[in-house]
């Protein structure tokens, strides 16, 4: 699966066209006028905001012959030599540096290890090496670090002198989404870049730009929590049918009338898992093993399980925020006029310790029938 999908309606060719990160970006902008872009960046941020895009439109505004300045700020031309190259992704001197490119690797050793994190190896051979050879059209070399967050100790700590003391025209850009799950002195050496999440109802136009029907839109946008990336993903995978039926048939739990659930989420978690492994495949050639896949389609769904108790929460506290579920409201209330708000609670938490046991090899099966269970009656799950 890519980390994060691009912003719909095309490729920005430069800074000016990105949207819904305005103080990033204005703060980019004046680093370019100043002349003082600094060598190491680091965006973070949630996923799906726009980091990823922002990082590449800055590398075609550094690598470009001539760029346009605009009141806004600078723009990558969009035509010259540097310019056609990156939009074509063949860019010599733009460089996406991601844990999978350990399969190019020369050594099999390196190939043929599974890639949990981006280890040391990769950020050798694909960052360190080429950083101290010459840019091929001469305007510096940028690199791009997916998941840097991701990054080994032993990875990190290689790449420190490289960071501090990039060689002439490099800049290297890390992109992370927990910047404090890196070693600090990772961090201190970057001029870092916080990216927000992006506002419901930008994420909800946009939806709507993409063609997705208005009350899915709108439904996404708060699950989301502005992260268009990752709206555009749960809304590709087919969730939101998913979700009206997973709704429906927990307000039907509660008033006991649902049998099967268990059954029916672990078939879900079936077909979702599939769909995760074939996409996997799509994206990047890679191979999502099947363990992995299942447990990230658990983990989806048991976030839109979450949601409604979430939601059934606020309105048995009476809190005042829009739900989630605004398609919906008589499945809140139903599960909400069943459960008071400390066996809400009790759900919630059961849910967080499911996705603990998933790690464990429990059977699937049988702890999606004791989830249902906890659904229907507020009952911890059984210890395994
Ligand atoms: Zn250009």
């Amino acid at each position: 699966m890519p980390e994060e999908p691009r912003q719909p309606g095309g490729d920005p060719v430069g800074l000016t066209e990105i949207v819904g990160q305005a103080s990033a970006v204005s703060r980019l902008q004046r680093m370019l006028a100043g002349g003082r872009m600094p060598h190491a960046l680091l965006f973070f941020g949630p996923r799906g905001v726009g980091r990823r895009t922002t990082a590449e439109a800055l590398a075609r505004t550094l690598l470009c012959a001539k760029p346009d300045k605009t009141p806004e700020g600078l723009r990558a031309c969009g035509a010259c030599e540097s310019c056609r190259l990156a939009a074509g992704g063949s860019h010599p001197d733009l460089h996406p540096v991601y844990k999978e490119l350990a399969r190019y690797h020369d050594d099999p050793a390196v190939r043929n290890r599974v890639m949990q994190d981006l280890g040391i190896a990769v950020i050798r051979s694909f960052l360190i090496a080429p950083a101290m050879q010459g840019a091929t059209l001469g305007r510096g070399k940028v690199f791009l670090v997916r998941e840097a967050d991701r990054m080994s100790i032993p990875a990190q700590n290689a790449l420190l002198k490289t960071l501090e003391e990039p060689p002439a025209g490099v800049t290297i850009i890390l992109l992370a989404r927990q910047a404090e799950q890196m070693l600090p002195t990772t961090r201190s050496r970057c001029a870092s870049v916080r990216f927000g999440p992006l506002p419901a109802e930008f994420v909800r136009e946009r939806l709507q730009a993409a063609a997705v029907a208005a009350e899915e839109a709108e439904f996404w946008s708060r699950f989301t929590e502005g992260s268009i990336g990752r709206a555009l993903e749960l809304h590709g995978l087919g969730l939101y049918e998913v979700q009206r039926d997973l709704t429906g048939r927990l307000a039907a739990l509660a008033t006991g009338g649902e049998d099967g659930l268990g059954e029916h989420l672990a078939d879900l978690q079936e077909k979702l898992s599939g769909e995760f492994v074939r996409r996997a495949r799509e994206a990047d050639g890679g191979e999502l093993s099947r363990t992995l896949a299942g447990r990230q389609a658990a983990a989806a769904l048991l976030e839109l399980v979450a949601s409604v108790y979430r939601d059934a929460m606020a309105v048995a506290c009476g809190a005042e925020t829009p739900p989630i579920h605004a398609d919906d409201p008589r499945a809140i209330e139903t599960v909400a006029e069943r459960f008071p708000a400390d066996q809400l609670a009790e759900i919630l938490e059961q849910l967080t310790r499911f996705e603990g046991l998933l790690w464990r090899n429990v059977n699937a099966k049988l702890l999606w029938d004791n989830l249902a269970i906890t659904c229907e009656s507020a009952a911890p799950l059984g210890s395994y």
